[in-house]
């Protein structure tokens, strides 16, 4: 299954824009209910004001506010990355670690958006498990489980770990292309063959 994913989306990353794990960090907390074209319209600014963690854990919450209005929810995504600054800043030295066990200890970051940046910036084997991914797998029946943290686990078990940062991305965008929540595309699926979900949609 996740060779035919590799094969319809050889190339798949992030839509997030950044330059370093910081950037993506604070991008991955203001997509929260946004899309990635708005959250990309902001970073520039945001990040062109207030380049590093010191600078935005220094920053004035209002003039925040302002720069990340458009991305809604901006009092408290501004809390959250001011918040998320400080916590880089006093506990790694202003430097993003590197460790899941690490990131989770930054204030407003789960283990989902832990993985994004594991994965996506540092390379480093991650599986971030976000409604795409429990979605697809489930229907895929890749797991039986619907906690984030056990698919994650069952994902860990089926996948090589050189594999685990190619997985989220590739199955997100599977969700959203093709195995939609409402009505999946299964007449176009290149996994149909393999899917056992009992309420495949017909062709139109
Ligand atoms: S066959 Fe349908 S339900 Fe199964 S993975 Fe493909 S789109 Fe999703």
């Amino acid at each position: 299954m996740l060779n035919r994913l590799k094969k319809r989306y050889p190339d798949i990353g992030t839509a997030l824009d950044y330059v370093d794990p910081w950037q993506l960090l604070v991008a991955t907390v203001l997509s929260a209910q946004t899309t990635d074209d708005n959250v990309n319209r902001v970073t520039p600014v945001l990040f062109g004001r207030w380049p590093t963690p010191e600078d935005l854990a220094n920053a004035d919450p209002e003039a925040v506010e302002e720069v990340v209005f458009s991305t809604g929810f901006y009092r408290q995504k501004t809390k959250s990355i001011i918040s998320l600054a400080t916590d880089v800043v006093e506990k790694f030295d202003g430097q993003v670690p590197d460790e899941l066990d690490a990131m989770v200890t930054l204030r407003g970051v789960g283990r989902k958006t832990a993985s994004v940046v594991l994965a996506e910036a540092w390379g480093r084997p991650a599986i971030a498990v976000d409604t795409h991914v429990k979605r697809v797998t489930a229907r895929l029946g890749l797991t039986t489980n619907s906690d984030p943290v056990k698919v994650e686990h069952d994902l860990r078990a089926l996948y090589p770990e050189k594999e685990w940062a190619g997985i989220s991305m590739r199955m997100i965008q599977f969700g959203r292309d093709v195995c939609d929540a409402r009505k999946p595309r299964c007449w176009e699926c290149p996994l149909v063959d393999r899917c056992p979900y009992p309420d495949k949609s017909p062709r139109p």
